[in-house]
């Protein structure tokens, strides 16, 4: 059935650490919020895995990658709860663990591979099968602010729903965005050339955003090594919104 909101996460964690207040802002407002995970798949068992691969599990201090996902499937629902929207899982495969198509990190921040080329219509169009967007809908992504492949292949694939008439916007993605040169380089591109920014002011939503970014455990060091996450996050919404209050920032993208 449509709902009025879905909001895009490529990986867990995406749409608590970006856009978790504007989510709690909407269900507050009696709105229907869904929370579509993309890459929460886990790769066949059989398949080997790259150095680069079975460090990230070593790192997560689990024993397989079906092992980490089920972990990382408990953080989003307890996430999701607190936020209060529904989660829809898809079955695609990290880009860490697909195949041995990226090595490193730098791979994984330049653009996709040849054959990760069909990605972003496959994801259109399990998000069009999944039967939630009508004619009403918002769908909400990510801009790919810090180059993430599997960020770019769900924005490519928000682009294929609004040629095909979807409402469709940005959200910053945090904390990549909070690096100022990859913010200033990701929207001075042509494809976000006549987006129209939206500013919503998040403040009493934020207490709970926090909550629900807290429930990723298993990535609070990697995404905080320096600054405990409630303090990072309060600052960084803080800078969003100019000074005075916590805000988010979304773009309106017409193409
Ligand atoms: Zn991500």
């Amino acid at each position: 059935m449509p709902v009025a909101h879905l909001f895009l996460a490529p990986h867990f964690d995406d749409v608590a650490l970006s856009c978790g207040g504007e989510v709690a802002r909407l269900v507050a407002a009696g709105e229907d919020v869904v929370i579509v995970t993309v890459f929460a798949g886990a790769p066949p068992a059989a398949m080997l895995l790259t150095p680069y691969a079975a460090w990230h599990l070593v790192e997560w201090g689990v024993a397989s990658v079906a092992e980490a996902m089920a972990a990382r499937r408990i953080e989003d629902e307890a996430a999701a709860a607190i936020l209060g929207a529904a989660v829809h899982l898809l079955p695609f495969v990290d880009g860490v663990f697909r195949d041995d198509r990226y090595h490193s990190w730098d791979e994984l921040r330049t653009r996709l591979v040849p054959a990760d080329a069909t990605l972003p219509g496959e994801i259109a169009a399990a998000l069009m099968a999944s039967g939630s967007i009508g004619l009403g809908t918002v769908v909400t992504g990510p801009l790919a602010i810090g180059r993430h492949v599997d960020h770019q292949a769900v924005f490519a694939a928000m682009r294929l729903l609004a040629a095909r008439g979807v409402r469709v916007r940005g959200y910053e993605d945090y904390p990549y965005a909070a690096d100022e040169a990859e913010y200033a380089r990701r929207l001075a591109a042509p494809d976000l050339a006549g987006a129209t920014p939206e500013r919503i002011e998040i403040a009493p939503w934020l207490e709970t955003k926090v909550r629900a970014i807290g429930c990723y455990t298993s990535q609070l060091a990697l995404l905080f090594p320096d600054t405990p996450m409630p303090e990072a996050v309060r600052t960084y919404g803080n800078r969003v919104a100019g000074g005075t209050g916590i805000a988010e920032r979304f773009w309106w993208l017409d193409w």
